[in-house]
């Protein structure tokens, strides 16, 4: 078997891949580091390679030698792998703890820039705005929530006047916090709503901004992120298509970088 670990800021994904091609997708909690790296130590048949920014870590834990390669290398070769390596150019925007954006054409890539909005964003504002840990109870409690009382639309602005850009478009985020009488009765629900809307619409933004600079309108969106993140990828969706990109949210966008290590492995 071919092993391929992406430790990343928040999780660590696993790939395993058969001599026959099968696939075998695995997640967990960066704090299981060491148990990772023991599970390792009982793989010694397979050959092993790791990715990402806590890659040295883990090769630090672990006896046997692993070999590894740069995080966006390997993210790269997961796209390569499982979008094709011939498909027109298109922008990545990887949305993990962080957010980094990437321009991808045949036989090249290059990282255009990112945003410190991200995945970890969405759960330490959370977090500090609910109590909530949990990423699946975060993004179920948002999927319940509305964000006109948190977000200030264009249209809230322009009541009763025609705006000059889509009145649907947020003019800033959180600022009905500010500018209603009191801050009574606001549900947890509409507050994690409006953190993945401040999320969603800036890693969309930035995205489109990215892809018009290189003439492209196709994004894909990877990161374990939008994992089960329906809510997260109804805002990326409609906020690039409305800002006229074309977003693409691929099966397993979470292993690119543990598949691309694997198939360096
Ligand atoms: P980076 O690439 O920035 O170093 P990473 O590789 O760890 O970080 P991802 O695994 O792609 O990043 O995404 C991490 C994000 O995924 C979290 O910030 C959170 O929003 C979301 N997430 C999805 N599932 C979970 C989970 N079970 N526990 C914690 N966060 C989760
Ligand atoms: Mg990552």
């Amino acid at each position: 078997d071919k092993i391929g670990i992406d430790a990343g800021g928040t999780l660590i994904k696993i790939a395993c891949m058969g001599p026959e091609g099968g696939l075998e997708l695995r997640k967990a909690p960066v704090r299981e580091l060491s148990a990772i790296s023991a599970w390792l130590g009982g793989r010694r048949d397979a050959r092993v390679c790791v990715t990402g920014g806590k890659s040295a870590q883990l090769k630090a834990m672990t006896d046997e030698a692993v070999a590894d390669i740069p995080e966006f290398a390997a993210t790269m070769a997961g796209a390569e792998y499982l979008l094709g390596k011939d498909s027109p150019a298109y922008v990545l925007t990887n949305v993990g703890t962080g957010t980094s954006i990437h321009r991808v054409q045949p036989g090249g890539h290059a990282r255009i820039g990112g945003t410190g909005v991200g995945g970890g964003t969405l759960m330490g504002l959370s977090r500090l705005l609910t109590g909530l840990t949990d990423f699946e109870e975060i993004v179920k409690l948002a999927q319940s929530g509305t964000r006109g009382g948190v977000d200030l639309k264009v249209s809230d602005i322009y009541a009763g006047a025609e705006p000059p850009i889509p009145g649907d478009l947020t003019a800033s985020n959180f600022a009905k916090l500010f500018l209603r009488d009191d801050m009574d009765d606001i549900p947890k629900a509409d507050l994690v709503a409006s953190v993945i809307g401040l999320v969603g619409e800036t890693v969309a933004t930035t995205s489109v901004l990215a892809a018009g600079q290189s003439g492209l309108s196709s994004i894909v969106y990877i990161g374990s992120s939008f994992f089960r993140n329906e809510p997260l990828k109804d805002v990326v969706r409609a906020y690039t298509v409305l800002r006229g990109g074309t977003p693409i949210f691929p099966d397993n966008g979470e292993f690119f970088g543990a598949i691309g290590a694997a198939l360096s492995a």
